[in-house]
Parts: C-alpha cells; sequence; structure tokens
C-alpha cells in the first residue's frame, strides 16, 4: 500500500520561491519515505510554464543533482490551468497532487491527504480553514463568487483552490475532459468517485509576488462562470419577458390616464430614462450572449491547449 506519489507544481517566474520549495518538498519526501507512507520513487514534477526568469534553469539543476526532481517545459506561458493540467496529463505515478509553487498551501496537509487516499478515496481536496493571510477584499470577493457559482448550479468545493490529489483513475477519467476552456475546479467534481476534503491553514507567500492580478482573477471567474453555468442565458430571456410584461403595465398605465382621468404624462424623463435603460439591458444581454458565442467559437477551433517542449 506504499503509493508513488507525484507533486505536480506550476511555476511561472517562481526564481525567488523554487530552492526553498524544493528544500521543503525534498525533507517532506524524506520523511514520508522514512515513515513508509510512499514510495520511495516518487517524484516532484515543476512545470514551467514558459517563464522569463531563470526558473527552468532552476528546475534543470535540481532535476541533475536529486533524481527525484523532475520538470515539463512548457513551449510558452499557457496559464496556471494549463501549466497544471499538462503536469497532472504528463506526470507518473499511482497518487498525483497538484500544489502552488509558493507553497501557500500548507505541504504538510499532503500527509492527511495520503490517509484519506488509503481510506479509499479516489479524489481528495484541500480545503483552507481560514483566510486570515488574503486581503479583506480577497476574502470577499472568494466568497462571492463561490455563492455565486453556487446559485447558477456549479458544484465547486467551498474554499477549495486547486490543491487536491487525485488517484490514478481520477487522472484518467480527467484525461477525457477536451476543452479549451479550463475551469479544472469546476470539472474535477463532474468526475465523481470517492471523495472527501482535508483542511489546512493557508500561509502567505514566502517570496515573490502573486501571479494572480485581479485581472487575471476576474477573468479566471468569468471564465468559471461562462464555462459551466447557462443561467446568464436563461437570465436574459427573464429579463426580457418581465421587461415586455412592464412596458405593457405602462401602456394600460397611460390608456386609463388618457381616457379615464384626463391626465397627460408630462416630462421628458418617462420618455428617455426607459430608452436608455432598455438600451443598457440589450448592450448587456448582447454581450452575455457573446461570451458564450466566443467560447463555442473557441472550442470549435479544437487548438492543442498547450505544447509540452521537455520533460525532465
Ligand atoms: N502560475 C502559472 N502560470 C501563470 C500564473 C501562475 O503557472 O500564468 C502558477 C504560479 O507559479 C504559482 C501558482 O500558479 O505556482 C499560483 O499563482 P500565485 O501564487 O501567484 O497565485 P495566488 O496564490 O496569489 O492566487
Ligand atoms: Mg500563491
Amino acid at each position: 500500500m506504499r503509493p508513488r506519489i507525484s507533486l505536480v507544481i506550476p511555476c511561472y517566474n517562481e526564481e525567488a520561491v523554487l530552492p526553498e520549495t524544493r528544500r521543503r518538498l525534498a525533507v517532506l519526501l524524506d520523511q514520508l519515505a522514512a515513515e513508509e507512507r510512499i514510495d520511495p520513487s516518487s517524484r516532484v514534477y515543476f512545470v514551467d510554464d514558459g517563464s522569463r526568469d531563470r526558473t527552468w534553469e532552476l528546475i534543470e539543476r535540481s532535476s541533475a543533482e536529486d533524481a527525484r526532481f523532475g520538470g515539463i517545459k512548457l513551449s510558452r506561458n499557457c496559464g496556471h490551468q494549463y501549466a497544471l493540467l499538462s503536469g497532472l496529463l504528463t506526470a507518473e505515478g499511482d497518487v498525483l497532487i497538484s500544489l502552488d509553487a509558493d507553497l501557500q498551501d500548507d505541504p504538510d496537509a499532503i500527509i492527511a491527504m495520503l490517509g484519506a487516499w488509503r481510506d479509499g478515496n479516489e479524489i481528495v481536496y484541500g480545503v483552507r480553514s481560514q483566510r486570515d493571510q488574503d486581503s479583506a477584499f480577497k476574502r470577499l470577493t472568494a466568497h462571492g463568487f463561490y455563492s455565486l457559482m453556487r446559485r447558477m448550479g456549479v458544484d465547486l468545493v467551498f474554499d477549495h483552490a486547486d490543491y487536491r490529489l487525485m488517484s490514478r483513475r481520477a487522472i484518467e477519467f480527467l484525461r477525457e475532459y477536451p476543452e479549451i476552456n479550463l475551469f479544472l475546479r469546476g470539472i474535477v467534481p463532474l468526475i465523481g468517485l470517492r471523495t472527501t476534503t482535508v483542511h489546512y491553514a493557508r500561509h502567505e507567500r514566502f517570496a515573490g509576488e502573486s501571479k494572480y492580478p485581479l485581472r487575471k482573477m476576474l477573468a479566471f471567474a468569468l471564465n468559471g462562470i461562462t464555462s459551466f453555468s447557462v443561467v446568464p442565458l436563461r437570465m436574459i430571456s427573464i429579463l426580457g419577458l418581465g421587461t415586455c410584461f412592464l412596458s405593457l403595465a405602462m401602456v394600460a398605465w397611460i390608456l386609463v390616464g388618457r381616457t379615464m382621468l384626463d391626465a397627460t404624462i408630462p416630462g421628458w424623463a418617462s420618455t428617455v430614462i426607459p430608452t436608455y435603460f432598455l438600451g443598457g439591458v440589450q448592450l448587456l444581454s448582447i454581450g452575455i450572449l457573446g461570451e458564450y458565442v466566443a467560447k463555442t467559437y473557441m472550442e470549435t477551433k479544437r487548438r492543442p491547449r498547450y505544447f509540452v517542449e521537455k520533460v525532465l
């Protein structure tokens, strides 16, 4: 029952954190192997997501010095989700665990994850037990996002980022999802199998800067919603229907005013405001429709999602 595990770690311009990450993971692997929790041939795969700094050089060096450290080099910057996917689909091993290069997700939770795997779970989600390290803004937006997704009918694990354990079988099922608009957090729960969660404390990034500025975060959230839910489309229809009824009511009101009360509707506001309002509603609706058309467009091209340039 000693699984061969692979840790998959996407890295984008992470030269500041890699040496320390490598040191900490080597200690962890030693410990797990000594306690006979994992097979000694277990490995770490650093995925270089087209970094512009010395990240790949550092990965090559650690691979040369210690055979347990492998590397996967993507041909360009493809983004965190693709870097993660390429690592998961390339790495060997019976059990794969994905985590971030900055070790914000406590690596010691891997022990608990492996315990859950031994108990028969094939997917184990790492869930943050507290968020004090995040800014109030990030906390608020993140929770807002999860609730919004829930309400749109997307099955998401609350406060789970991409720190998770997957069995070989779960990975092979994941391989069957060919989508270009990749939102792993939404796809993995669709796989099914026996799953559970493990809680951990989230730390601060110990070096380097976040590679997820607000702009990328918003794009990620939007992609998550439109890749998994057609509720926004349905909302447009409901909005349209509501507006139709409203205008019918307005007609009735005008007629009643004219015929029975003999009052003319005065004013400019009552004419112009609805015009602007409806203009806005229509543009917004077209925009939402456009998001889905764009998604379909990208999917129909069937372009390759990433290229692996080198594997160590
Ligand atoms: N990352 C990546 N490609 C990108 C952006 C980020 O592989 O285009 C990696 C990054 O190196 C890190 C992980 O994704 O290992 C999470 O990024 P980060 O820690 O900057 O995000 P945050 O924790 O601030 O949300
Ligand atoms: Mg981070």
